[in-house]
Order: C-alpha cells, then sequence, then structure tokens
C-alpha cells in the first residue's frame, strides 16, 4: 500500500450521515485500501446550483495499492451501488466522491485531474482536509493546506456536525 491518497466526500439527498459513513466503510473494506484518517463531519451550504438541500461533507486520508484511476473507477462503482445518479451537474446527490491528491502526482487527463481542480475554493474541502493534513503542500501551488485556508478567509457556510 505504497499510495496516499486523500478523498473528499459529500452527501445531500436521504440520510447524509450515514451516507457518508457508509461510503468510508465501503472504500475501507477493499482489501487494497487502509484507512488512515477521517475529518469530522461538516454540514455546510450548497455551492454552484444553491437551490438544494444543505451537504455533509468530509475528508478521509487512504493508503492504497490502488492506482488512481482504479481508486477513481471503485470510487464510480461505490457511488452507483449506493444508487447515485447523474442528472445535474453540482445537484443533489446521495454520494459524491472526490479524489482530493493523490500522492504528489499531477494528473490532466480526460475523465481524472488530480490535484481536484477546487481544493483551494472550497471551504467544505479545505476544512475537514487542514483537521488531518494541515502540512501537506498542494503540489501545484506550493502551498500547504493550512495556508490554503487562511487565504481562502471567510469559512462561511460550514460547520462541524
Ligand atoms: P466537481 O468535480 O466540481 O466537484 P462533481 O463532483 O459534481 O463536480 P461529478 O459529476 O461527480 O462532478 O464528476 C464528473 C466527472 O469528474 C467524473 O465522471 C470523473 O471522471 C471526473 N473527475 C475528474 N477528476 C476527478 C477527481 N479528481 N476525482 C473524482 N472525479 C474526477
Ligand atoms: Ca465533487
Ligand atoms: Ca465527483
Amino acid at each position: 500500500m505504497e499510495n496516499v491518497a486523500f478523498i473528499g466526500i459529500g452527501s445531500n439527498v436521504g440520510d447524509k450521515i450515514e451516507n457518508c459513513r457508509r461510503a468510508i466503510t465501503e472504500i475501507g473494506q477493499c482489501k487494497e485500501n487502509h484507512l488512515v484518517a477521517q475529518s469530522s463531519l461538516y454540514k455546510t451550504e450548497p455551492i454552484g446550483y444553491t437551490q438544494q438541500d444543505w451537504f455533509i461533507n468530509c475528508v478521509i486520508e487512504i493508503k492504497t495499492s490502488f492506482t488512481a484511476y482504479q481508486l477513481l473507477n471503485v470510487l464510480e462503482d461505490i457511488e452507483i451501488s449506493m444508487g447515485r445518479e447523474r442528472i445535474l451537474k453540482w445537484g443533489p446527490r446521495i454520494i459524491d466522491l472526490d479524489i482530493l491528491f493523490f500522492n504528489d502526482e499531477i494528473i490532466r487527463c480526460e475523465g481524472l485531474t488530480i490535484p481536484h481542480p477546487e481544493v483551494q475554493d472550497r471551504a467544505f474541502v479545505l476544512i475537514p482536509l487542514c483537521e488531518i493534513a494541515g502540512d501537506y503542500v498542494h503540489p501545484l501551488l506550493k502551498k500547504s493546506i493550512a495556508q490554503l485556508v487562511t487565504d481562502l478567509g471567510n469559512g462561511g457556510g460550514i460547520e462541524k456536525v
């Protein structure tokens, strides 16, 4: 399990807390993955398409023997098994699993961008990430997660559950 990945988790449909917990359990149940750390759960306001229910978000760190592409496939399988349907970009979802970082790799392919391009702009990602990886340095921006939280300024619309 030589790789380290950070995964952003979100849900705003149904039992949101239970959905996040189930996704974490399923990720950890793959023999290729080992759960290293888990942030608190946060209640957050929707961004983008704002006419929808609030979210529960958290971030986990795993060790994994998967490649980034394999991990993306596994996360998509978990999303589908939990009943996710793709209707509206940024719309309501039972579960959303995004790869935020994968080691220090920089990947820009159709279907996979790492680091996740929105990390630095989203309080609902940075604040939970900072709990478990404040010293991790963004491989493109060359700033720590703690620094990115400071740069973001107002972390409104997010509170610990
Ligand atoms: P956002 O990416 O802005 O958070 P989203 O999570 O709502 O938006 P989705 O509809 O869940 O977007 O995903 C669209 C596609 O993004 C997926 O099919 C996947 O191939 C692609 N993708 C690219 N980079 C990543 C990544 N780092 N993690 C997860 N999916 C990614
Ligand atoms: Ca997302
Ligand atoms: Ca996604």
